[in-house]
């Protein structure tokens, strides 16, 4: 059985990925790709494409509720790496749950993990597109834009 966020990508599409700037900052050690992001407050940036009505993450490579992958997985803003999914860690996830139920998808219930294989080798316990966790290689990045 596969991981559920693999067929799923509903958080991605439903809430404003809002971080601090330094995080797509790669002189400061940021790895999120600053194309990919705009301004939003003072001290915030955010990922193209979520601070919209209808928001959908230009990273997010998806048909929601049948596949997804986040194509900067390795990269993405620390929100993304803090939103667990439900029942995954033995607790549900009002986040997980709120963006399912918006794309009309049932919330996961501890069933969903039955069977699923606990993640290979990935710092935050979700699969990712590292080829050792058995997912797929993410797309070559274009390079960094000079600051
Ligand atoms: S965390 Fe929840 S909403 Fe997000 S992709 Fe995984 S299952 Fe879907
Ligand atoms: S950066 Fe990746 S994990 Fe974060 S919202 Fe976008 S597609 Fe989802």
């Amino acid at each position: 059985m596969q991981h559920p966020c693999l067929t799923c990508g509903a958080c991605c599409a439903h809430f404003r990925i809002s971080f601090h700037w330094s995080e797509a900052d790669p002189a400061l050690g940021g790895t999120v790709p600053p194309e990919l992001t705009e301004p939003l407050r003072r001290h915030e940036r955010v990922m193209q494409g979520t601070s919209q009505e209808s928001p959908r993450c230009v990273a997010l490579d998806a048909e929601i509720g049948v596949r997804s992958r986040c194509s900067i997985h390795p990269l993405r803003p620390s929100v993304c790496r803090a939103v667990p999914a439900s029942w995954e860690f033995g607790a549900s996830s009002p986040q997980c749950d709120k963006a399912r139920v918006a794309h009309g998808l049932a919330p996961l219930t501890p069933a969903d993990w039955h069977g699923i294989e606990a993640p290979a080798n990935d710092d935050d316990g979700h699969p990712d597109d590292n080829p050792n966790d058995g997912g797929h290689t993410p797309p070559a990045l274009p390079p960094p834009i000079a600051a």
